[in-house]
């Protein structure tokens, strides 16, 4: 359900190195009636069993990204890996604002930096920490989504990418899945209120 028109709508911001648990948090967060939308990011990436294009990603090639970058219409991008391309659009947050509902933004660390730079006290970024580094790879392989190499480059990236961690306005621990879900939803809630 969209919030009702007249306040200003804010922005939920969710990053954390890969396979901390930003999509379960971002998945839970949107099923708890907050009046939350998720901004659908465009990539270059392959699209993996399970995923639906324009759901989870608008799923484009590299040549229509790099157009899409010239035309101004991202708000930020980044070459999360070498040769994967990732990028929120200014029409995703937009229309979804239009509609009434506050955005929520499933992002890489600095992607998040960058939206929290943009938008300030509007607002709210989390890191979504892991246990640990060796507990990222233990997620991942389990998750088997990604090849050994993929998750080599992504183990690489999650151990610069931790150290960005006190630029967010709360580090949430992800241990305790249960315990990580309450926590958040009383930030976000509390964030959301005023
Ligand atoms: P990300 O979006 O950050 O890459 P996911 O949400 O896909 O991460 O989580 C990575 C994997 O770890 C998934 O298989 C997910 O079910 C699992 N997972 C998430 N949170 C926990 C947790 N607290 N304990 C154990 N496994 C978890
Ligand atoms: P995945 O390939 O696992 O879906 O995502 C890889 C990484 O890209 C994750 O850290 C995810 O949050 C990030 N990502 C997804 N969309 C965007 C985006 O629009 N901008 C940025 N900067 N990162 C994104």
């Amino acid at each position: 359900m969209p919030t009702g028109p007249g306040k200003e709508k804010k922005l939920i911001i969710v990053s954390a190195p890969s396979g901390a648990g930003k999509t379960t948090i971002v998945r839970h967060l949107l099923s708890c009636n907050l009046g939350l939308a998720f901004s659908v990011s465009a990539t270059t990436r392959a699209i993996r069993p399970g995923e639906v294009d324009g759901k989870d990603y608008f799923f484009i090639s590299e040549e229509g990204f790099k157009s899409r970058i010239k035309k101004g219409d991202l708000l930020e991008w980044e070459e999360v890996y070498k040769g994967t391309f990732y990028g929120t659009l200014r029409s995703e947050v937009e229309r979804n604002m239009k509609k009434g509902f506050h955005v929520i933004f499933d992002v890489d660390v600095v992607g998040g930096i960058n939206i929290k730079n943009a938008f300030g006290e509007r607002a709210f970024s989390v890191f979504v920490s892991p246990p640990s580094v060796s507990d990222l790879e233990i997620r991942l392989n389990k998750r088997h989504t990604d090849s050994e190499e993929t998750i080599r480059k992504r183990m690489e990236k999650a151990k610069w990418e931790m150290e960005f961690a006190d630029k967010f306005d709360f580090i949430l621990v992800n241990d305790d899945l249960e315990k990580a879900k309450a926590e958040v939803l009383a930030k976000v809630k509390e964030f959301l209120k005023n």
